[in-house]
């Protein structure tokens, strides 16, 4: 150990406690990936590596900070020691970066991170990558650990600990600009000192890595990795180990991608892409915020991470990077928003993911259903954040339906369109809260008697899809919930003028009794089983997307009352016809509307009332049969 001598700056430590939750993610690690032990270093040289871009990309602006060095990070394993050192001259971190960088867990993710362990540790140890707390696993392998470090512009600093739950801090005499981690080895972890041992491990996890990575053990130095950015090298040499070990690299997925693109466009802009498609979700995915995976390189130095502009929103579960010719180094995010270059780029990948999901859907269905499961919820989005590429989006959708029992959404629109019965005019289809909730929804009745295949949308964001999809391959889209003018057509039955005139007085008072619930009452051709149903208006809102808006707390001026229609063949509706006592027929009146509401999956105005008036009818019922039942 050739940095580390004992000098009066050193002298005076001062002592500091982890954060808690640092504790809790230490333990965690140190326990979890006990098994998994090599996978230290492959996270110290993921840092160091790091810590190389990172000056990389400061010398753009102060190229003084660079000067005739070349980046590069050693080991140097000591036998005699007992410890092994990762050194980088990359960017280095001034007292309070180490502070806040190995002492706390400043990041959000942590509190996600320790709420979604599960226990069980090989599934943890996949997650410890995942949410960057890969310097700890430091600990896995060394009973002590050193780290000196400096940054060019701040004095240099020492930090000690044991991974018990302090850590000391100093200064330190370090002169060179960089970071060196020493590790001082467990007794049974040594084979780590072994240059062979070394050599396979740089090989399996950082081959790819543009910085070399050198041995030294007093020979000659030995360069362990190709010291080339991965994407640069021709796609005939690589395997797709390949791919999925550089994958794994940059995204710290412990899973393997599932398919990925990589492309080099020359012409008039030029730029390298790599994109893969993961197989799991992050675990903030639902957050519209979050920016997406893609990082931008310009000429191999690595510029940013989460570039929000090379991709748009609905395509934010994908990952890769872009490495392109034709930016100035010193890019900003304000640059890259109206930039020209990067307008060309963005479509160029929104294209060449929807051709690689193409690719899946087409090739490999049952993949593409993984796929659909995990992601299908954001691709969604681009239906309404992309009007120019809805028609490709719209063959990439996938929908449960009446005509299949299958949980999992197989169905496309091209599919349905192909079965549509030849005098069907419309794409129908049933918004609800759940499927179970859907394939029982009494707005189904009068489609299933025609035999009429309908599609059952569940998520949340359906209703906005359903509304700006309109149409696919030019039948239009109609809510059967609806009143539109051509569900009423396509349920037409021929008795239904003659119930319209024979309830014409029942439907009067329906709508009297119910003013303010209801916009109107009529006769319904949609129902079989059900006795009501409530029914947007033609040109109204959904009733769901009006419930949606309304728990999300938006006030709704869009908002129009439901009409409802009655079963003319349904008893109770009958009974409702004969009954000529105001206060009864109110009671029945108001229990149909409820009914039909909570059928909607909506709620109650009155619940308790609800009841009462349920269980008065059902009372008079049973009192109107003959004793026998009874006992
Ligand atoms: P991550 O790499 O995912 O951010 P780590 O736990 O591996 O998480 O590292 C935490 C932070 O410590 C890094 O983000 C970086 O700021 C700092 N760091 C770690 N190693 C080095 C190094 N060799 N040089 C400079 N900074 C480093
Ligand atoms: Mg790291």
């Amino acid at each position: 150990m050739t940095t580390e001598t004992q000098t009066t700056a050193e002298a005076q430590p001062q002592i500091k406690e982890f954060q808690a939750e640092t504790k809790q993610v230490l333990r965690l690690v140190i326990h979890s990936l006990y098994s998994h032990k090599e996978i230290f270093l492959r996270e110290l040289v993921s840092n160091a590596s790091d810590a190389c871009e990172k000056l990389r990309f400061e010398a753009i602006a102060k190229p003084d900070l660079l000067g005739a060095d070349s980046l590069s990070v050693t080991l140097s394993p000591d036998s005699a020691a007992g410890t092994l050192s990762i050194k980088d001259n990359g960017i280095g971190m001034s007292e309070a970066e180490i502070i806040d960088n190995l002492g706390t867990i400043a990041r959000s993710g942590t509190k996600k991170f320790l709420e979604t362990l599960s226990g069980d540790s090989a599934k943890d140890a996949q997650l410890i990558g995942q949410f960057g707390v890969g310097f700890y696993s430091a600990f896995i392998v060394a009973d002590k650990v050193t780290v000196l470090t400096k940054r060019a512009d701040a004095p240099a600093v020492r930090w000690d600990s044991d991974g018990e739950g302090r850590y000391e801090i100093r200064g330190s005499e370090k002169a060179d600009r960089g970071t060196e981690v020493i590790l001082h080895l467990r007794d049974e972890d040594k084979e780590f000192l072994e240059p062979a041992r070394l050599r396979q491990l740089v090989r399996k996890y950082s081959d790819h890595l543009s910085i070399p990575i050198v041995l030294k053990t007093g020979e000659k130095d030995e360069t362990l990795n190709q010291a080339k950015a991965f994407w640069t090298r021709p796609k005939s040499d690589l395997k797709d180990e390949d791919y999925q070990g550089f994958y794994k690299h940059l995204t710290h997925d412990s899973e393997d991608a599932r398919v990925w693109a990589h492309n080099k466009v020359e012409g008039n802009i030029e730029y390298t892409s790599l994109l893969y498609l993961p197989k799991r979700a992050p675990f903030d995915l639902f957050e519209r915020e979050q920016k997406g995976g893609i990082q931008l390189y310009v000429k191999r130095v690595f510029i940013m991470d989460k570039a929000a502009e090379l991709l748009p929103p609905y395509l934010r579960f994908m990952r890769g990077l872009v490495d392109s010719s034709d930016l100035p180094l010193n890019v900003s995010r304000e640059l890259l928003q109206n930039n020209r270059t990067v307008e060309k780029i963005k479509s160029a990948l929104v294209k060449r993911s929807l051709d690689l999901l193409e690719d899946l859907a087409t090739n490999k269905p049952e993949e593409y259903a993984e796929f659909w499961k995990t992601f299908g919820a954001v691709l969604k989005e681009g239906i309404i954040d992309d009007p120019g590429q809805r028609t490709r989006i719209a063959k990439l959708l996938r929908f449960n339906s009446s005509a299949d029992s299958a949980d999992a959404p197989a169905v496309t629109l091209e599919a349905y369109v192909a079965r549509m019965k030849a005098d069907q005019k419309s794409i129908y289809y049933l918004t609800a809260d759940s499927l179970t909730a859907a394939r029982n929804s009494p707005h189904l009745e009068g489609f299933r008697a025609k035999g009429m295949e309908v599609l059952l949308l569940t998520d949340r964001i359906d209703e906005w899809v359903a509304a700006h999809l309109h149409e696919f391959d030019g039948k239009p889209l109609a809510n059967v919930a609806s009143a539109a003018a051509d569900v009423a057509s396509a349920i037409e039955t021929p008795d239904k003028a003659a119930a319209e005139t024979a309830f014409k007085d029942t439907l009067d008072r329906l709508g009297k009794g119910l003013t303010g619930k209801i916009a109107s009452a009529q006769v319904s051709a949609r129902l079989t089983d059900s006795p009501a149903v409530l029914v947007a208006g033609e040109f109204g809102m959904s009733l769901r997307m009006g419930r949606i808006l309304k728990q999300a707390g938006q006030n709704n001026p869009f908002a129009t009352l439901p009409i409802l229609e009655v079963n003319p063949k349904h008893p109770l509706v009958e009974r409702l016809k004969d009954t000529a006592d105001e206060a009864s027929f109110s009671d029945l009146a108001h229990v149909l509307y409820d009914q039909a509401m909570l059928a909607e999956g909506g709620e109650l105005d009155d619940p308790a009332i609800f009841v009462r008036r349920v269980n008065r009818l059902i009372v008079e019922g049973l009192s109107a049969q003959p004793k026998i039942i009874l006992s």
